[in-house]
């Protein structure tokens, strides 16, 4: 039967998911109005499989600033940090490209007020935080690191690519497993080249 239990959302056409998972069924997300786009059902996933947002990582003082007069009063929680012991990022880098990471402007007064902004420029600019389109590679990282996935290989949705041995063209270590997924919709047909990379 469907576990369901007091599930908070801040208002009923919100986004949103609990941290990791509750109880041994089913769990519910809320993928409101104007949530059902990938990249947004994407980051409520995250939260299923245990990611909180990365602004909140103890270390984000050090990556972005956080401009408190911008935020819309009463959102002021969305930006509380986490202490040490509550999270544990396995070691990775702060993520500015992370699915996880709030955008410049969320729960902000006012459009154009920033209310969270990097601290430093990457290559003499500002990098962009906020994307909703794919995983960062920092994601797919952690989420390996987090539920001890093979090393390498991938699941593959683009309409073409490639793949090939770890490090390749160098030699790779004797018994690695890999795994890579060609993942398509009913209908649509795979076609493998196997050679050289030129
Ligand atoms: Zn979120």
């Amino acid at each position: 039967s469907l576990f369901l239990s007091l599930f908070l959302c801040p208002s009923l056409s919100s986004c949103c998911s609990y941290v990791g998972r509750r109880g041994n069924g089913p769990q519910a997300i809320s993928i409101g109005k104007n949530c059902d786009k990938f990249g947004i059902v994407v980051h409520e996933l995250g939260h299923v499989i245990g990611f909180w947002h990365e602004h909140t990582r103890p270390d984000r003082d050090d990556h972005v600033t956080i401009i408190r007069d911008n935020i819309q009063p009463g959102q002021e929680y969305n930006f509380l940090k986490m202490e040490p012991g509550e999270v544990n990022s396995l070691g990775e880098p702060y993520d500015f490209d992370s699915i996880m990471h709030y955008a410049r402007n969320t729960f902000s007064r006012g459009m154009f007020l920033d209310t969270i902004l990097p601290s430093r420029d990457e290559n003499g600019i500002r990098p962009a935080i906020g994307q909703r389109t794919r995983l960062s590679k920092g994601d797919i990282t952690q989420a390996r690191k987090l539920y001890r996935c093979p090393a390498c290989g991938e699941t593959l949705q683009e309409s073409t690519g490639n793949f090939s041995s770890p490090g390749y063209p160098n030699g790779y270590p004797s018994y690695t497993h890999c795994v890579w997924r060609v993942s398509v919709t009913p209908g649509e047909k795979v076609n493998t080249e196997i050679g050289e990379r030129r």
